[in-house]
């Protein structure tokens, strides 16, 4: 078997071209330009270049974004104050802190500080608790690009068994939980379990978020899965996933690549957030 790759540059390029932009045209008609800030503290490359192309994909919308840079030895009550102008701010209707954050600043402390609303990130407290209750909120970026990538390739999730490896706030948390809304049954799998090959073995869509470089291959997929890779590794200048393609793309019925699969998704996932927190502003 080989598998269908499903390309999430093409995916959010459609969501561009015949969602966001339409959107952005109508709220501009209302005289409201959608407006992102992204907060970066230090000068880290992968960072700077995830800022790069969030700004990229902004403009190909249409919504205006801004970089906040500061050194990295900016105190957290700085960063705080900010955060507080950029609340209260009624020009601006997203904002984001890049991660990491140097050592010596709370990045619970930070994230809780942003207003709900304008946290287009969908880390603090209440987006998250409504995310977990089913409400209407503003979804983190990455889960939302991965259901988004599920949707276009047509995997209905009633009834299907998904296994999610990993368990973190930003990634294996949300997704499960949104499987689940969508009637999926989950395992969600973490550095503790158990024999991970029996959880994999009969799993119809298997969602890696481990954060180890090509950490499963294709003996531990079973025929025609469905496998999302959302790892990205820079390996001696090569970008690589979680997921060892060569060997998975013969066992999958469909797969995300890296580079070019979930990291799309997730910049687009994040310009619809600026632009529903927007549109809740109008
Ligand atoms: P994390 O380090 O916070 O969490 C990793 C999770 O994997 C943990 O819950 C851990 O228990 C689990 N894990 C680690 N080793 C394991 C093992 N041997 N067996 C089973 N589970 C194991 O990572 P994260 O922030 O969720 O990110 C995961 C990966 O996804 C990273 O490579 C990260 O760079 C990438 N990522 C990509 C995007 C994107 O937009 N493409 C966004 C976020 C994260």
């Amino acid at each position: 078997m080989s598998a269908r790759v499903i390309s999430g540059k093409e995916v959010a390029e459609e969501i561009l071209s015949n969602d966001l932009r339409l959107r952005v045209e109508k709220l501009k008609g209302k005289n409201i330009v959608p407006k992102l800030v992204v907060i970066l503290v230090g000068e880290m490359k992968a960072s700077a270049s995830y800022v790069a192309q969030k700004e990229k994909f902004a403009g190909k919308a249409g919504i205006e974004s801004e970089v906040r840079r500061f050194e990295d030895t900016i105190s957290e009550e700085e960063i705080l104050d900010e955060i507080n102008k950029i609340n209260t701010d009624s020009s601006i209707h997203g904002v984001i802190v890049q991660l990491p954050l140097p050592k010596h600043i709370s990045v619970t402390k930070v994230l809780n500080s942003i207003d709900p609303s304008k946290d287009v990130d969908g880390f603090t407290p209440s987006n998250v608790g409504k995310l977990f209750l089913g409400e209407d909120t503003l979804v983190s970026c990455t889960p939302k690009g991965i259901m988004s990538i599920l949707k276009s390739a047509d995997v209905n999730l009633t009834g299907m068994n998904v296994t999610v490896i990993g368990r973190s706030n930003i990634v294996g948390k949300p997704v499960s939980i949104l499987c689940q809304q969508q009637n999926a049954t989950v395992t969600m799998c973490h550095s503790k379990t158990r024999d991970l090959n029996a959880k994999l073995a009969d799993a119809d869509v298997i969602i890696v978020a481990a954060g180890v470089p090509k950490f499963i291959n294709g003996d531990q997929i079973p025929n025609g899965a469905v496998v999302v890779d959302v790892g990205i590794h820079n390996i001696e200048g090569k970008l690589c996933g979680d997921v060892d393609f060569e060997s998975a793309s013969k066992k999958a019925s469909a797969i995300t690549p890296v580079p070019g699969g979930v990291g799309p998704m997730t910049v687009c996932a994040l310009i619809e957030n600026t632009i529903i927190a927007a549109e809740r502003s109008s």
